[in-house]
């Protein structure tokens, strides 16, 4: 494999190695890797049929599915770039990528086809629609489209640097933003993680993954490449249903899987949760957003699995930073408070406050510089100019330090930091002290308007169901955990926290009442 510097040739690898090896399983259809690769044959026929060509732009809406990680591979082959546009996002956001993103094809999952017609008129660029399961409202079928078309492998010229997939942030910080990834982000970046001599990631033909994420997300179409790169069987669950990945676990022998810090939470509260069995389950990557300690401690007691975190987001295709199954299971290990340490061939810096890179233990924005990272951000040339040097050093819009041994301590994302008096805050922190609270269920901490300390901490929680803790009482909970400046100042009850589709919380949704016509020094 280390010969593959194109996704489209994965394909073929696998059908010439393990023909009737199963690819995926998806709601009791299975496909093995020979039937894989002829099906994306086709389908990349029937683009060229269609007239794209290289470069050229298709968007898919739906959930996740086989037929979804057979069109990503098929693009690849094409040389089409393939756009997968979060289906939880709301209406108009939706509208937004749909129109911003130059698709001459849109592929639509059966739940999303009214709402495909109805923004079709606002997309003049979008000349069909297909439904990827047949016989809905008229549209052409998915398999129906393709099925004539030819068996052999396309012959598009394309490079490494060639672009593959167009992937929007979250938008946890604003409006979300087209990141153009490289077939090399995939064949240099991702790839080289499973080949890399780590012990916990040794991926081998005999496991079996879950994709449970959504496939919009670098943590549902990335975490699929990895199992197909390796030449597993990739189980892929139509949606992320807490109840569904404990029955995936035990009916198909799960080995390894992805799940945001805000899923593993929900797997938890499941009652079936402590009476699985776990014995098949490798490891759990976790990552994407910052998770309290004590949701990580009692994961790793129920599952009984090795964890390992993960950092990085969009425009790095994923992580850059590991933190190993072995960091997770010493006593007091503060490495545990980390996100890791970056893959060997990623570099990682810090700059201060003033500018200049700072040394270990001290915070500052991190950068980066790899093969993992994006090509640009889609019609954002500014955008892009800000956050790609002309070296290639790439701005995380995140804070950290870097300890002595070159690990990171992700602190919180600069935009979110509460400048409380002479004093730096990050929610991050504030978050984990609070949430050991037992009768808390969720929290977030954000930064209000405050007339003496220029903003003040305020923790906004969700209750257990059947508590109702005072805010007097996890005040003094959360002091006796943190120092007292960063402990809250108030607290708040709310029912459920505003998140985005990547289970992200929405601070800045949770921020605008209190900051109604004040500006924010960083926002
Ligand atoms: P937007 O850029 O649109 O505001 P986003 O940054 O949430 O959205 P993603 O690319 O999905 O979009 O997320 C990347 C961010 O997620 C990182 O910059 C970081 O803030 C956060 N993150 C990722 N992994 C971790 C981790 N292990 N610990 C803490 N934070 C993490
Ligand atoms: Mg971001």
């Amino acid at each position: 494999r280390a010969d593959i510097r194109l996704v489209g040739q994965l394909p073929p690898f696998h059908a010439e190695h393990r023909p009737d090896q199963l690819a995926a399983r998806f709601e009791g259809r299975e496909t093995t890797y020979a039937e894989f690769d002829l099906r994306t044959n086709r389908i990349a026929n029937r683009l060229a049929a269609d007239g794209l060509s290289r470069g050229d732009r298709v968007a898919y809406l739906g959930k996740n599915s086989d037929e979804y990680f057979e069109l990503f591979f098929a693009c690849a082959k094409a040389g089409v770039v393939l756009i997968p546009i979060g289906w939880r996002l709301a209406g108009p956001e939706i509208e937004y990528i749909a129109a911003d993103c130059d698709a001459a094809i849109m592929f639509v999952g059966p739940e999303l086809v009214e709402k495909a017609i109805s923004i079709h008129s606002s997309c003049p660029g979008i000349r069909t629609l297909i439904a990827m399961e047949t016989g809905v409202s008229g549209l052409t079928g998915f398999s129906d489209w393709y099925s004539g078309a030819g068996d052999g492998a396309p012959d598009i010229a394309l490079t490494p640097a060639s672009p593959l997939l167009q992937l929007y942030t979250s938008g946890t910080t604003g409006r979300p933003k087209g990141a153009v990834l490289s077939h090399a982000n995939f064949t240099e970046g991702r790839a080289r993680m499973s080949e890399h001599d780590m012990t916990w990631n040794e991926w081998t033909d005999d496991d079996v993954s879950l994709v449970a994420m959504p496939c919009s997300h670098i943590g549902g179409t990335g975490w699929g490449f990895m199992g197909y790169h390796a030449g597993a069987l990739n189980v892929i669950a139509r949606e992320f249903i807490p109840s569904a990945v404990l029955d995936f676990i035990e009916r198909d022998g799960i080995s390894k899987l992805f799940m945001v810090p805000a899923a593993i939470q929900f797997v938890l509260a499941d009652p079936r949760a402590q009476s699985v069995d776990y014995s098949r389950l490798n490891y759990i990557l976790y990552g994407a957003s910052p998770i309290p300690l004590d949701l990580l401690r009692r994961a790793i007691e129920v599952f009984q699995c090795g964890f390992c975190q993960q950092y990085g987001m969009t425009e790095t295709t994923g992580t850059i930073v590991y933190l190993p199954p072995e960091d997770h299971d010493v006593e007091g290990n503060q490495r545990m408070r980390g996100a890791g340490k970056p893959f060997p061939w990623v570099s990682l810096r810090v700059r201060g406050s003033d500018g200049d890179i700072v040394g270990p233990g001290v915070i500052g924005e991190v950068e980066t510089r790899s093969c993992h990272n994006m090509l640009g951000y889609w019609k954002l040339d500014n955008a892009t100019r800000e956050t790609i040097a002309d070296d290639g050093w790439l701005k995380t819009g995140d804070a950290g330090y870097l300890d002595e041994d070159g690990y990171l301590y992700i602190q919180d994302r600069v935009k979110d930091m509460i400048c409380s008096g002479a004093e730096n805050i990050y929610p991050a922190e504030v978050e984990s002290a609070v949430y050991g609270h037992p009768d808390i269920a969720e929290v977030a901490v954000i930064g209000v308007p405050d007339d003496q300390w220029g903003e003040a901490v305020k923790a906004i929680v969700v209750a257990k169901p059947g508590t109702s803790p005072a805010a007097a009482d996890i005040i003094a909970f959360a002091r006796t955990r943190i120092a007292a400046f960063k402990a809250p100042k108030s607290v708040d009850f709310i029912d459920a926290l505003p998140r985005n589709p990547s289970g992200k919380i929405l601070r800045k949704d949770l921020r605008a009442p209190f900051w109604k016509g004040r500006d924010r020094a960083v926002n």
